[in-house]
């Protein structure tokens, strides 16, 4: 990175390695279409790695081949593209009822907020705009959501009594929740649950698999870790988010999960205290410091927990604010209200607001759109 106004902007590329000893990293050209060269190196005063976390698979057998994501936008269409496929093949007359029956059996695996707000948006989207405006002949009893985890409880962060709130409100709706239950296998058509302190291995028929089971650092993030001889399952830093055993290498956000959660409010008050902190120093005399020094000069950054929400369906939403002592906890359509005015607030820049607005207000009026992008 460079200093002050000196911001310098290459094309869209990926970093491939981290060379920290030389001061560069190693870049491709990310695009499909190709000029010249692809490949380049670009030097470094001090090194920013914000690069994020993938979908981690824990090495379970089909999970890459069969299973949907959710980090990416291409992800988020793919899943569009499997839920309307299933739909409309189930739709498909001379469908035995075995075959209809798995086709419309979603399964979510991984019960933190991702896989508890994509169950809820996706009941909604079922029951709501499918059963109601797409497929009107649907046979509702063959429409099932399956949300499994293996720990004892969903929503681990959150409060018992907002868990409980959650579990019974997805009860009700007819989403089954599966706690203390592993998936172990995959197949195109049927995936393998174990559950914790039973023998027996169940053979659940599916349609569509979606896996928020957890995140992995990228590889040139692991690349890295195992230059530097960190053992950890991410970037380990210090209190100014510099890269453990390095000088003038920090991370941020995802990349370095794990002391704290990894969300856009852990990567975005990290970011800016990173800005001050370099802005300090660019502002500093030129003889003074070294980076090092000037870091102790600052304050360490620590985290604000300015509180947590999670989409429940039904424009229903929990939230989950206070310390940890003395938590205020809510449930229901003030808490929805609350979340979607939060959310808003966030948004960058008027277009994005208006954009994002724009989109709620459809969906609001006319539903959500089922056809295929
Ligand atoms: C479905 C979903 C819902 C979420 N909901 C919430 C929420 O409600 N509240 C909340 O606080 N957090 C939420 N999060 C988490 C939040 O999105 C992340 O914590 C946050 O985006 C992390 O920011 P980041 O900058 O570290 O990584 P990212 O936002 O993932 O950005 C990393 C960027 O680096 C790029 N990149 C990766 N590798 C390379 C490379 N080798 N070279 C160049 N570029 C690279 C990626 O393309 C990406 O653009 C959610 C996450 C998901 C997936």
């Amino acid at each position: 990175m460079a200093f002050a106004n000196d911001l310098l902007c290459w094309g869209q590329a990926e970093c491939t390695d981290i060379d920290h000893k030389r001061n560069k990293i190693k870049c491709k050209a990310a695009g499909v279409v190709r000029g010249d060269t692809a490949d380049f190196e670009v030097e470094y005063d001090q090194l920013v790695i914000t690069v994020g976390a993938k979908p981690a698979t824990f090495g379970i057998p089909g999970v890459a081949e069969h299973g949907f994501f959710l980090k990416e936008v291409q992800d988020a269409r793919a899943i569009r593209n499997r839920i309307v496929d299933c739909l409309e093949t189930a739709s498909i007359p001379g469908q035995s009822p075995e075959t209809k029956k798995r086709l419309l059996h979603f399964v979510i695996v991984g019960g933190g907020p991702t896989g508890v707000e994509f169950s809820a948006e996706l009941h909604d989207f079922l029951r709501s705009d499918v059963a109601k405006k797409s497929f009107p002949d649907m046979d509702k009893e063959c429409v099932r959501i399956s949300l499994y985890e293996a720990m004892p409880q969903v929503l681990n962060m959150f409060e018992k009594q907002l868990v409980q709130y959650t579990e019974d409100k997805f009860k009700r709706e007819g989403i089954n929740v599966h706690t203390n239950t592993a998936v172990i296998e995959v197949g195109d058509t049927c995936l393998k649950t174990k559950r914790k302190e039973a023998n027996e291995i169940e053979e659940v028929p599916y349609g569509m698999l979606v896996w928020v089971a957890g995140i992995r650092v990228q590889d040139v993030a692991e690349q890295f870790k195992k230059a530097l001889g960190q053992q950890g399952r991410s970037i380990e830093i210090n209190e100014y988010c510099r890269v453990k055993d390095t000088q003038n290498v920090w991370a941020i956000g995802d990349c370095t999960f794990g002391a704290l959660p990894p969300t856009a409010q852990v990567a975005s008050q990290q970011g800016k205290y990173l800005g001050r902190l370099f802005n300090n120093f660019a502002g500093s005399s030129p003889q003074a410091l070294d980076m090092h020094s000037h870091c102790l000069s600052q304050e360490p950054f620590q985290f604000k927990n300015r509180g947590a929400f999670a989409y429940i369906g039904g424009s229903q939403a929990i939230l989950q604010t206070g310390s940890s002592e003395n938590p205020v906890v809510l449930g229901g359509h003030e808490a929805y209200f609350a979340y979607k005015a939060a959310y808003f607030s966030k948004l960058l820049g008027l277009r994005n607001r208006l954009m994002v607005g724009t989109d709620w207000f459809k969906t609001q009026v006319f539903g959500r759109d089922p056809s295929r992008v």
